[in-house]
């Protein structure tokens, strides 16, 4: 059975409030896959959503089964083949998908992190702040223009609807990705993240690097 486990990369779930995902790397030592990068025909389906409210488009694909895709996305870019850890942010997220990726999982060695924070005011002063866009799913700085341009998806977004995104994917996040996380602790290793400020919220990708450096 180790001998089966050893064929693949150590996996890493990381489960992290959509308000403190600062993770925009790609490493030498480790591949960082979420969701954004295995639907890419989401992005497709976003710029066809016309009137369809950014929440209400989202609802609809968090709903969707990925893993098919993430296999066939792993295969593709020969992920599994390597040796490189494997860190997938946020995925899955709800009931249906974990039960599906479940299978997948199985025959892999899997650790999760889950990430935190130590209080209400870290929480609070990041959704005053900042903003989570739902095609990367990475935070943004609020700023005072009427809109903003997301660099990595090079689309332009009110910054009210994307405030109006921002709680409800936090709020999806507590209502569907923590039962997720209590079934996944009753299988997996765990270890846990805490952020106390700013500064540690976007220094997350950081101290996951230092985590994979300390542990290979
Ligand atoms: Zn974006």
């Amino acid at each position: 059975m180790e001998t089966e486990k050893n064929k693949y990369p150590e996996i890493t779930l990381i489960l992290i409030p959509p308000i403190f995902n600062s993770i925009d790397i790609s490493s030498e030592e480790v591949n960082f896959i979420s969701l954004p990068d295995i639907a890419i025909s989401n992005k497709k389906s976003y710029q066809q959503k016309r009137e369809k409210k950014i929440v209400d488009w989202a609802k609809e694909i968090y709903q969707k089964d990925y893993n098919g895709e993430l296999i066939s996305f792993l295969q593709k870019k020969s992920l599994i083949e390597q040796e490189k850890p494997l860190f997938i942010i946020n995925y899955p997220r709800n009931q249906k998908q974990l039960d599906s990726f479940k299978n997948f999982l199985s025959d892999k060695k899997v650790n999760t992190i889950v990430i935190s924070s130590v209080s209400d005011s870290v929480d609070e002063y990041m959704t005053e702040n900042y903003i989570v866009c739902p095609l990367c799913e990475k935070i943004y700085r609020k700023k005072k223009d009427l809109k903003f341009l997301c660099p990595k998806d090079n689309l332009t977004f009110d910054w009210n609807e994307l405030e109006i995104f921002t709680e409800f994917y936090n709020l999806y996040f507590s209502k569907n990705m923590i039962p997720v996380i209590r079934e996944l602790l009753d299988i997996y290793d765990i270890s846990s993240i805490t952020l106390r400020n700013e500064e540690e919220v976007l220094n997350l990708p950081e101290k996951l690097l230092r985590i994979v450096g300390a542990s290979s």
